[in-house]
């Protein structure tokens, strides 16, 4: 599968999906521990997770980690740390790429797992298990072309004695990768496979509401042949499992990609040690489209819908503002409010289906209470604006896709929602659009559908680490590996050079200088 099969699937991808969905259904309520030094560990207690689309539905038993599995894995990992550095890149880079190939072969049933567990809709799910076998592939092919990225530097005469110099990366140790709830393959797979290819030893903590995939990545990560402890488990471990993993003195980086609140706060405990230790830090986004007089309408109404409603607008680089030029505005906002209302809301599994439920409880409850809001301040809603709680919906966190226009000013063009509501606002200009867009603290994705002068204009002027122009397959989301590198700006990543990038393995690495003088 590619990106690309996503969008224009052939029919064999829906039989194939059906099959595996209902034999991952057949098989559900198992029980899972963690996985730690090569082996299964019993964990004190196991919590029932349920899907969203259905809460009757129990997914499976999961081991729930403690602060002491945290110290046993962290101590596995760095008892395998020495022997995973000094492996020979080719065998490191074979076990990457036989993780991608197992992950492919089981991409069906991953796929079906994560709709269930996530409530994303079935080419969105395939596509993410797709993304990472990529990401494995993607980096061991990245650390290979740049021979580890070690350089020989040019020897320095003094006095007549020859020197070799030499720059070598060498890994941290043991690396601890912190998961969200939204990309529970992609977003583990791809910072796990950066860790492990650089020569870390891992320890993984996916989201409390997600750990399945977590642990069916685990199980193709131990079927491609890593070494007892060099990759290990902790489930969706809780915020305190999370904080002592962060803060644990041998653990020597971090990858967390989460909300903008928690990845400061780890920043800042990484700074508390007795030194400072490095962090990729991939946080929220608060992402904007201009939609300009010029702009083609249709597209870009295909592209704002797609990228503020896909995965019920929970993705870190989701649509959440549009601000679209007076001139063309009435005809814009009503292609948009028709586009919105003819979304298919339902169970992700099955195929016509577009949008599936907000993936917890806790997103369900903001969404009503973001609804009272909205009527209180005076927000005109176009569309949706309901939760969905008849028939079908009743069991699951069920909400209408929904569409808001209101002054430019108004406060939820500045809060990040995390959820499928998209606000729209009539401007004056494209100056005043981009004065608004690079007003926020964040600054992950954006998208312009405008001509020529105008994106130009737009790519000199927007503060996001990710752009996209006349797109309709997706105005600010829908990065893949090798493609578009992603990573924020401002408050949304501390990257500065971000996933996938050319730049991104050497973060994983330290530098040392090696000057010898024969
Ligand atoms: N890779 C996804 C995209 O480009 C977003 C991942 C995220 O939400 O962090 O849309």
């Amino acid at each position: 599968l590619t990106y690309s099969t996503m969008f224009n699937p052939p029919a064999e991808m829906h039989d194939r999906f059906e099959a595996a969905a209902a034999k991952v259904r057949a098989g559900l309520g198992a029980r899972h521990d963690l996985f730690i030094g090569g082996k299964d560990v019993k964990a004190a207690s196991y919590a029932r997770v349920t899907s969203p689309i259905d809460t009757s539905l129990v997914l499976g038993e999961f081991a729930e980690a403690t602060v002491a599995d945290v110290d046993t894995a962290v101590a596995a990992a760095k008892a395998a740390a020495a022997r995973w550095r000094k492996t020979p890149v080719a065998d490191r880079l074979a076990i990457m790429r036989r993780a991608a190939d197992i992950i492919e072969e089981r991409v069906y049933e991953m796929a079906a797992a994560v709709a269930l567990e996530v409530g994303k809709n079935r080419m969105e799910a395939l596509g993410e298990v797709q993304e990472t076998a990529d990401f494995f592939r993607h980096y061991a092919d990245d650390f290979e072309a740049n021979g580890g990225f070690d350089r020989k530097l040019p020897n320095d005469p003094l006095d007549g004695w020859v020197s070799t110099n030499r720059s070598v990366m060498k890994p941290h140790g043991v690396w601890a990768v912190i998961v969200p709830f939204n990309f529970p393959f992609a977003l583990a797979g791809g910072p796990i496979a950066a860790a492990l290819v650089t020569g870390n030893t891992v320890v993984h903590k996916g989201a409390p509401s997600t750990p399945w995939s977590g642990w069916m990545l685990a199980d193709c990560l131990r079927d491609a042949g890593l070494p007892a402890g060099v990759f290990n488990d902790l489930g969706g471990g809780s915020d305190e499992v999370g904080k002592a993993l962060v803060g644990h003195k041998d653990v020597g980086g971090v990858t967390f990609t989460g909300s903008h609140e928690v990845g400061m706060a780890i920043q800042r405990q990484m700074l508390a040690g007795k030194f400072p230790k490095p962090v990729i830090a991939e946080m929220g986004g608060k992402n904007a489209c201009m939609v300009t007089k010029h702009a083609d309408l249709e597209r870009a109404v295909l592209g704002c819908s797609r990228s503020a409603f896909g995965l019920s607008g929970q993705k870190c680089s989701a649509l959440s503002r549009i601000y679209v030029d007076q001139v063309v505005a009435d005809d814009f906002i009503a292609r948009l409010t028709k586009q919105v209302e003819s979304l298919v809301v339902g169970n992700p599994l099955e195929k016509p289906v577009y949008m599936g439920p907000v993936a917890t409880k806790e997103a369900y409850e903001r969404y009503k209470a973001l609804l009272a809001e909205l009527a209180a301040s005076g927000g005109k809603i176009l569309a949706g604006g309901k939760l969905l709680t008849e028939g079908d919906f009743a069991r699951g966190f069920f909400v209408a896709p929904t569409l808001v226009e209101a002054p430019a000013d108004h406060p939820l063009f500045a809060r990040e929602l995390f959820l499928p509501i998209l606000m729209v606002a009539r401007v004056a200009s494209n100056e005043e659009s981009m004065s608004h867009i690079n007003n926020t603290p964040l600054g992950l994705t954006a998208g312009v559908f405008g001509n020529a002068a105008e994106v130009d204009w737009f790519l000199d002027h927007v503060e996001a680490g990710v752009t996209y122009v006349n797109r309709p397959q997706g105005a600010t989301t829908g990065a893949w590996p090798g493609y578009q590198p992603f990573g924020g700006w401002k408050g949304s990543g501390n990257t500065g050079c971000a996933i996938a990038s050319f730049y991104y393995l050497p973060r994983y690495m330290r530098e040392q200088s090696q000057t010898v003088v024969e």
